[in-house]
């Protein structure tokens, strides 16, 4: 469960296991560029750290979908993060990556706020199909990992020479 009884927490530290499906609204503003391909995995543990004050430690796995960023073919890729979030009282804690504020009255602790953010800290800044894709062609837009599409690289006048002897060889065939 993502939605944590403050109270049981009080007593002694509380298993913390779910999952936000992949369209889960909180979700929602992830870039646009990038969608989740897998719900987020949540495993982890709650306990008090001092009066108002909680710490989580917890990982978070799941499958971003986007596009190479090279030649646009569409990539999946695992997501995973390690946490150690405080939650604590407005006023206890400085707002800043890694902690997140409750209010004085809460008796619930929804960790889905907590997550979604985690997440888009986790997600890659752009994806490849691999480490060495050719990309695309700047000319005709072939998919350079399919092969050599025949255009010429613009400014090197090297490539002329060789097309021109190629194409004398295929008129020898
Ligand atoms: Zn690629
Ligand atoms: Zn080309």
């Amino acid at each position: 469960m993502l939605r944590i009884d403050l109270a049981e927490v009080r007593v002694g530290p509380v298993e913390t296991t779910g999952e936000l499906a992949a369209d889960d609204p909180l979700l929602g503003e992830v870039d646009p560029g990038m969608t989740l391909a897998a719900p987020v995995r949540v495993k982890g543990r709650i306990s008090s750290a001092g009066e108002g004050k909680f710490y989580w430690r917890a990982s978070l796995e799941t499958v971003v979908r986007a596009e190479c960023r090279r030649c646009l073919a569409a990539v999946e890729v695992p997501v995973s993060a390690s946490l150690g979030v405080i939650f604590a009282h407005e006023g206890d804690v400085v707002e800043d990556a890694g902690c997140y504020v409750i209010p004085v009255r809460a008796k619930t602790l929804d960790l889905g706020r907590a997550v979604r953010e985690e997440v888009l800290l986790a997600l890659p800044r752009f994806v490849e199909c691999r480490p060495d894709c050719r990309g695309l062609c700047p000319k005709c837009g072939a998919n350079l990992n399919d092969g050599p599409c025949g255009c010429a690289p613009a400014g090197d006048p090297r490539w002329d020479a060789l097309r021109a002897l190629t194409q004398l060889e295929r008129k020898g065939d």
